[in-house]
């Protein structure tokens, strides 16, 4: 097979890695009938399962669902003996199916691909292997693994112990026989979690250096779940289709039960059936919030400490093994046999190193700050340099030389976790960006490997020879994936996800949290619309479909998807009263903002009769008075009141630290323009002249609102400025309307389908204002005269109609020489920003605006004062 490196040997394609998705890559891209060689640096297939040979080593998902889907006679031929079957059992079967589809012949094994450097003349990869070898491809494809490359163990003295030394991923095939002797094992992940109770087994003394204390639930291993085997006896198909559309590629009911707001008696019943059954998917699973809400993590986190303290006998074991420095979840939960009960044996010690670190590792064992421990054998079960790790090990150099290693210095960028821009051609299987490491990796390999399959075939089919991502997708795709974890509790953990276990490794969560079902829908999105995101090169020439496939923030999308769900009548179609009671209803079910320090209600008096307001004070010091902020609410001059932005009005209070003052007015249609504008103007003149009795600070008063609050707070800066007062200190204006104008680009791009369509805005102005009168500054402010406004912040979301007259009031206060600072709400709706406690990613957006409320202010509270 070794040929002189001058006559490279030529390939379609090229693939690196013999595991789970290198095999089936190969058996796919023989189907098209593609010349392939894979490479591995392992004897024999296998991959991860190949290299992991510790004691204890399983997989932690169900092995019916652990295992290849794509042929039905694949499965019928093989029958898992467990649960969640050993690693020799499916190494087993890694080999079984290499000699079903023939696939050895084409894997060159012992063999480390060192380099891979694109050729932009030939359009072809270079490959050199450690073997030195040279291969031509036209694809390269790294089906290298997430979690592959070992971690170095960042301890000082490593290689002075003069006993035996194991790394879990890499054990010696001739296994290791710990009898009698003292044994340490450093780090309790998953792999040290299943090897410590078997390695406890056989030692006459173990200790086990713990340094984070994990989650794990008892695994219950056993026969295989006779309900899943009964489902896939009676309908395979079906199980599968409901795997591959699955959040985490199993199916699985997924419960819409709030952890924070469920009884305490559901609370134990769900966490004690999650704690029966030994699923990783179930134990995530007790409540729909417990990854993005502190609180209802904490149940489930209480829950499993309570259960670590009853199993444990010694308390102050109990209490080191409890974990408290993360949220459950944030790190890879684990799936035990008996591990915390092995800590009950007297010849197994727990070393906490947060209360006694390591110092060194010596010749007789290790040092750690207190203690020297000698010992016959360390196990390092220190983890691994997780997802970007093995696609760096190889010297991959794309077009102009530029270095995946070098690209990826700040963070890893992808376009959907399969191929990145300059590096045509190079495919990556679980990749960063992809669900991967977050799912049941079995379908999510199987969906990577058939989708580039497709692609290549889509290729020759359209005669192109290369495809390579763009910037804009690739950026776009970067952006969704950590808008995706942000809304999570995952960015606050030192996890491997993030990076955050490797020194140095830039800070970034590492995979895609969307669902397995939201990313294959995405993929598939990405080529009905012809490879959007991509461009083909080809003889005949090239095609670019530039664009981005998610551009919407993920919570927004699904409050979205509920409401349209919800399957509401268009607002425009019915009576002003029935569109109240409606958005009442509406209303009556969400969350209610934060808690601030006192909320009281009053009446002012307006041009035409009482206006009722609402005041919120901030909780907590300094004492005395605050600056104070005229809140009007959105609704369209038709619809709201006090309660209608309430949860906002909250927010704005707690975030900002002023007190907030929400008015309501004179609502269309039975009170048309301009007689929302004037109550406006009348509650900021009564507020100015009453600051001191409300707890403000009289001279620093701001306006804010949104929609046709945003409206007539803007219209309220004109009149005080035009009165000659009173002074107003700064405006916010939230997606505000600011023009009649319903012929803008956001009017086309956003007018149907994010619930403030352009009939509803077409409804609002018939409601509130004649033709005739649209055109007066009262009601449309961007036409008005801007000098001498008051500062203006304006938040603009980018799928709202509005959208293009916020900016364009932004930039003539700007050309008129008043301060504007314009925040984008990326990937928000109209409404999305004020739903408070519903849509996370709001919260950015709100903290900028609280931001610029504290700037107007000369005595605005410092920020290190609020909650
Ligand atoms: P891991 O989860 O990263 O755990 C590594 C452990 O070593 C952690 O406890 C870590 O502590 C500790 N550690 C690392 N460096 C250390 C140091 N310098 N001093 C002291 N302690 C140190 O690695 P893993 O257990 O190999 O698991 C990695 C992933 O592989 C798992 O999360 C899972 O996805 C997969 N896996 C799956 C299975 C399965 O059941 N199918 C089995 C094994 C692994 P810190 O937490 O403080 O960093």
């Amino acid at each position: 097979m070794n040929k002189p490196a001058s006559v490279p040997e030529q390939f379609d394609a090229v693939v690196v890695g013999a595991g789970f998705s290198g095999l089936f890559m190969l058996y796919q891209l023989r189907q098209l009938g593609l010349s392939v060689r894979v490479f591995d640096s392992a004897g024999d297939v296998g991959g991860t399962w190949y290299w992991n040979r510790y004691p204890g080593a399983r997989c932690d998902i169900p092995t019916t669902d652990y295992a290849y889907s794509f042929d039905p006679e694949l499965e019928k031929e093989w029958t898992w003996s467990e649960k969640y079957a050993t690693q020799p059992e499916i190494l087993d079967y890694l080999r079984f199916v290499t000699d079903r589809y023939g696939l050895r012949s084409d894997i060159e094994f012992s063999t480390v691909v060192t380099s891979a450097r694109w050729d932009e003349q030939e359009r072809r990869w270079r490959i050199k292997t450690g073997r030195g070898m040279e291969i031509e491809c036209r694809y390269y494809i790294m089906a290298t693994g997430c979690l592959s490359v070992p971690k170095s163990p960042d301890i000082e003295g490593i290689s002075r112990f003069a006993g035996q030394v194991y790394f879990t991923s890499r054990w010696p095939h001739e296994g290791a026989d710990f009898t009698g002797q003292r044994v340490a094992v450093i780090g309790t992940g998953s792999s040290g979690i299943q090897c410590i109770p078997l390695i406890a087994r056989q030692a006459s003394q173990l200790t086990v250096f713990q340094r984070t204390a994990n989650f794990s639930i008892p695994a219950h291993n056993g026969p295989a779940s006779a309900e899943r085997l009964k489902q896939l006896d009676e309908d395979r198909d079906g199980y599968r289709h409901a795997a591959r559309w699955s959040r985490g590629g199993i199916p699985t009911e997924l419960t819409d039960i709030m952890g924070v707001t469920a009884s305490e008696a559901v609370r134990r019943e769900r966490f004690e059936a999650a704690w029966t059954q030994g699923e990783l998917f179930g134990i995530i699973n007790v409540f729909a919030d417990q990854l993005v809400n502190p609180a209802s993590n904490d149940i489930v986190a209480g829950m499993i400490r309570e259960k670590i303290g009853s199993i444990v006998k010694d308390p102050a074991t109990a209490e080191a093994l409890s974990p408290k420095d993360h949220y459950f979840g944030t790190k890879r939960p684990c799936l035990d046999t008996g591990y915390f009960e092995t800590f009950n044996l007297p010849h197994v010690r727990l070393v906490d190193l947060r209360k006694q670190p390591i110092i060194s590792i010596t010749e007789e064992g290790i040092q750690t700050a207190d203690e020297s421990f000698g010992f016959d054998a360390i196990v390092y079960a220190t983890g691994f340099d997780a997802m970007t790790g093995p696609l760096v090990a190889v010297d991959v150099a794309g077009r102009d030389g530029v270095s995946l290693k070098e690209k990826w210095a700040t963070g890893p960028s992808t376009y959907l976790g399969l191929m990145t821009a300059g590096f045509p051609n190079f495919f990556m299987l679980t990749g960063p960006g992809s669900p991967s490491v977050l799912s049941n990796m079995a379908v999510s390999i199987e969906q990577h490997v058939e989708w580039v399959a497709g692609c290549l075939k889509d290729m020759r089919e359209d005669g192109f020879e290369t495809i390579e991502p763009t910037e804009l997708a690739e950026s776009g795709w970067n952006s969704h994936v950590q808008d995706c974890a942000a809304i999570t509790l995952h960015p606050t953990a030192n996890s491997w996800y993030m990076g955050a276990n490797v020194p140095g490794k830039p800070r970034f969560f590492l995979p895609y949290i969307g669902g397995v079902d939201a990313y294959r829908k995405a993929c598939d999105e990405v080529v009905e619309r012809g490879y959007l995101g991509f461009s083909m090169t080809g003889p005949d020439g090239a095609r670019c479909r530039d664009g981005v496939i998610r551009r919407m923030q993920p919570d927004v999308a699904l409050v979205l998807n509920l409401m349209t769900a919800m399957g509401l009548p268009p607002m425009e179609t019915l009576s002003a009263a029935d569109a109240r009671a409606l958005l009442a209803a509406i209303e009556a079910a969400r969350p209610p903002g934060p808690q601030v320090g006192e909320v009281s209600d009053g009446v002012i008096p307006g041009p035409a009769g009482d206006l009722p307001y609402r005041l919120y004070r901030p909780a907590g010091p300094p004492e005395g008075p605050r600056p104070l902020v005229v809140y009007f609410h959105g609704g369209g001059w038709v619809l709201g009141n006090l309660d209608s932005d309430d949860p906002l009005c909250r927010d704005l209070c707690a975030r900002s630290g002023a007190v907030v003052m929400s008015v309501n007015y004179r609502h269309a249609p039975e009170a048309r323009f301009p007689a929302a504008a004037l109550d406006a103007f009348a509650a900021v003149r009564w507020a100015d002249a009453s600051a001191a009795e409300l707890g403000g600070i009289p001279g620093q008063l701001a306006v804010a609102g949104w929609s046709a609050g945003g409206n007539i707070a803007a219209v309220a800066c004109h009149l005080a400025r035009d009165a000659g007062g009173p002074h107003v200190s700064g405006q916010v204006l939230i997606c505000p309307v600011v023009d009649s104008d319903l012929t803008r680009l956001s009017y086309q791009e956003n007018g149907d389908g994010y619930i403030l369509t352009t009939p509803l805005m077409r409804w609002f102005w018939d409601h509130y204002a004649d033709p005739a009168d649209r055109g007066d500054h009262r009601a449309t402010p961007l036409r008005g005269n801007l000098p001498g406004l008051p500062p203006a912040c304006i938040v603009a979301a980018d799928f709202d109609p509005l959208r293009d007259e916020g900016v364009a009031y932004a930039r003539a206060l700007e050309a008129a020489g008043v301060p504007v600072r314009l925040v984008r709400a990326r990937g928000h709706t109209h409404t999305s920003v004020p739903m408070v406690g519903l849509v996370i990613s709001g919260a950015p957006v709100r903290a900028e605006i609280a931001e610029a409320l504290r700037d107007f202010f000369p005595n605005a509270v410092p920020q290190e004062h609020l909650s």
